[in-house]
């Protein structure tokens, strides 16, 4: 079992990536990291990878379209921890390079919904239990895009756009349900990344990609709550 005060922080999809490399920084402030990820060979390969680094990482077999999944991930959580601190909806999928919204497949629609927008909806209830016991008021901080911002969508990438202006609605919804509860909800656009998704002609490495994400979870205030930020800005 942890110590009551030892930071926790749980971050899906985080075993390569942005989510993997959240989870270096966090670990490098001392926080106790749970790495979630669906595939558990490179789920337990990035959290040994970690640990040998001097940081603590723990894997967690987590599946955010799979509501059993998330269930069981929650019971192995249980067994390892008292409280979250600072969860961390990360895991998404990118389909639709270049579909056009007047022949958008409903099938891929659906499944990037279900990856983007219900599946952060569904660990967030999940694991409340956990981010209410949280000596420091719990912060839970959803990975979205700047291709859902309404004020600047481009047409590219419909499916992926739509969830992630929903996962900003997804925000907004649970941080006006757990204000009085002292759990911070917020979303990230974390730029134009080189990773898997972003493609090795991103402008950003990881590092800055995780900057803000980080920020929010370690030093900003309690109190914001609700916004959508980038580069450690509120946007609209
Ligand atoms: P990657 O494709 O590198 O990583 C995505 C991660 O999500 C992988 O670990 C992947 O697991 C995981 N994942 C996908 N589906 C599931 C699932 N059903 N259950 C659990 N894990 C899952 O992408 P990034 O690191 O670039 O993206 C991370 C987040 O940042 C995403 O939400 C993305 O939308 C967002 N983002 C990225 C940008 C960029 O430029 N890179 C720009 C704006 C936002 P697996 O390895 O098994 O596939």
């Amino acid at each position: 079992m942890k110590t009551e005060h030892q930071r926790t922080a749980l971050i899906t999809g985080a075993n390569k990536g942005i989510g993997k490399e959240i989870a270096r920084q966090l670990g490098q402030r001392g926080f106790a990291v749970f790495i979630g990820a669906r595939d558990i060979t490179k789920g337990r390969e990035a959290a040994e990878e970690l640990c040998q680094q001097g940081y603590e990482a723990t894997f967690i077999q987590l599946d955010v379209t799979d509501p059993v999944s998330i269930k069981n991930a929650y019971g192995t959580f249980s067994q390892k921890a008292e409280h979250l601190d600072v969860l961390i909806n990360n895991a998404g999928i990118l389909e639709d390079h270049g579909e056009d919204i007047l022949k958008l497949n409903p099938e891929l629609l659906d499944r990037t919904l279900k990856s983007n927008v219900t599946g952060p909806i569904i660990v967030t209830q999940d694991f409340l239990p956990f981010l209410k016991k949280s000596p420091t008021g719990g912060r839970i901080i959803n990975v979205s895009s700047g291709a859902g911002a309404l004020n600047d969508m481009s047409t590219y990438a419909p499916a992926y756009s739509i969830s992630k202006t929903a996962l900003n609605a997804v925000t907004r919804q649970f941080a006006g349900a757990l204000r009085s509860e002292n759990i911070a909800v917020n979303c990230v656009d974390p730029g134009w990344v080189r990773t898997d998704m972003g493609g090795s002609g991103a402008s950003r490495p990881v590092e800055k990609g995780a900057e803000t994400i980080v920020w929010l979870a370690t030093e900003a205030s309690q109190s914001e709550t609700g916004k959508f930020w980038h580069d450690k800005q509120e946007c609209a």
